[in-house]
């Protein structure tokens, strides 16, 4: 769990804005939600035999006796909110969110168990032009932001009927194969044989990648649906590649399911994933409801950014003000309100705490600020300010306090 440091900030406040205001020209709307479900939440929709619900969620009695769990992922917060607010009947819902999540998985470079995520859902959507729009925006995402090294990869996984014979298929194949499979597989072959082709274990790799493929146990209307999906891709010009294997971690997943993945981060390729859930509304209890999302790791994210050249624009501030002496001090309060009301946005620091001359001058220099606004008692009798530029060799100039404003103004401007 990290502590996400002022050096960084910058940075991901850049990249939230980004994504916020492009999700949102889509008709996209926040939706705020707990950290904390009752387990049982987790349990039904990402499904028991998984690895988060095996052994990755953070679960313990509150002091009812109640089982909680800190959420592992956005989408089942998202459905259960949708039934219990009553947002989801008759009608159709486009929602953002974003926050920590955790899992206690084994930290490395790109996986930890605090992390952050962008979730983004619609319900109500049978698709597949919703599926594609999601797509779609999230290629928006990376083309603002110059980001170039990601990889869309698709692949659809039917319905149950459909997935009920792929997975008798993979049961007869990976049983024909027993003896090469590692402890989890072994155990997944009877409970969710699915899950077997999501394991990350390298030894596994050529075993998963000789098994059937999905594409070929599609029912006709989940092949149409990702023809259709695909057309619109390529009508949209957005590039991808058709992953067979490509099954994601979690259960509630039907039809659709995709992933923009990355060679740039390491072993953590996976950036933005999702999928098609529409069986999960009625499964938790509210009216069947067709629905699709993605959900983006926001510290990958913002990895991926810098490694393709990205930086944030600097937040720097713009004046330092310089007080010397009691009368000084108490004015540059006044004249950095007055700034503030004058000139919004600009990012105003008094001096805190006194100091010479000098070592204010020093504080205002490791600051970064444009400026040093210098205030002595004299300044105050006289109504003056000193000016002294820091980030060039310009000599201090005194301007009249009246004038400062519109000097700063036209100065800032540049
Ligand atoms: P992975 O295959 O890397 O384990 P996942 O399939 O478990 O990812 P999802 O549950 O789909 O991932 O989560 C969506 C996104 O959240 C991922 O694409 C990834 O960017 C990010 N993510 C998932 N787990 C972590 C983690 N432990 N630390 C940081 N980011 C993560
Ligand atoms: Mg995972």
């Amino acid at each position: 769990m990290n502590d996400i440091l002022p050096a960084a900030t910058a940075t991901w406040q850049y990249l939230e804005g980004v994504v916020r205001d492009i999700v949102q020209s889509y008709g996209y709307s926040e939706i705020r939600l707990p950290l904390l479900e009752q387990t049982d939440l987790f349990k039904r929709s990402i499904g028991e035999v998984t690895d988060i619900v095996e052994k990755e969620m953070y679960t313990f009695q509150d002091r009812g006796g109640e089982s909680l769990t800190l959420r592992p992922e956005a989408t089942a917060g998202m459905v259960r909110a949708g039934i219990t607010n009553g947002l989801l009947h008759n009608q159709r819902q486009k929602l953002w969110t974003s926050g920590p999540m955790f899992r206690r998985e084994r930290p490395q470079r790109g996986r930890y168990r605090q992390f952050y995520q962008f979730d983004v859902e619609a319900l109500g959507f049978e698709g597949p032009d919703v599926d594609a729009e999601l797509i779609i925006m999230s290629a928006r995402m990376w083309q603002v932001l110059g980001i170039d090294k990601l990889v869309l990869q698709i692949n659809s996984l039917g319905v149950p009927e459909s997935r009920a014979r792929y997975r008798e298929a993979l049961v007869a194949y990976f049983s024909g194969v027993k003896s090469a499979l590692d402890q989890d597989s072994i155990r997944r072959l009877e409970q969710n044989p699915l899950r077997i082709l999501d394991s990350k274990n390298p030894e596994m790799q050529s075993l998963i990648e000789a098994a059937p493929v999905m594409l070929d146990y599609l029912d006709t209307e989940s092949a149409e649906h990702f023809a259709k999906l695909r057309a619109l891709l390529d009508a949209a010009g957005v590039a991808y590649e058709i992953n067979p294997r490509l099954v994601r971690g979690l259960d509630y997943y039907n039809r659709t399911v995709f992933e923009w993945v990355t060679d740039a981060l390491g072993a953590q390729g996976a950036v933005c994933s999702g999928g098609r859930y529409d069986g999960l509304v009625e499964k938790l209890g509210g009216r069947a409801t067709p629905a699709i999302g993605w959900a983006m790791g926001i510290e990958r994210f913002v990895d991926l950014f810098e490694a393709c050249g990205g930086r944030a624009p600097a937040a720097h501030t713009d004046c330092y003000i310089v007080a010397v002496g009691a009368e000084a001090e108490a004015e540059a309060f006044a004249l950095a309100e007055e700034l503030r009301d004058s000139l919004p946005g600009t990012r105003i620091e008094v001096n805190l705490g006194g100091g010479s001359f000098k070592s204010q001058m020093k504080r205002a220099d490791k600051s970064l600020a444009e400026y040093a606004l210098v205030l002595g008692d004299a300044e105050v009798a006289a109504r003056q300010i000193g000016l002294k530029p820091l980030r060039s060799n310009e000599d201090q100039t005194t301007v009249a306090r009246a004038e400062l404003v519109n000097e700063l103004a036209v100065r800032l401007a540049n």
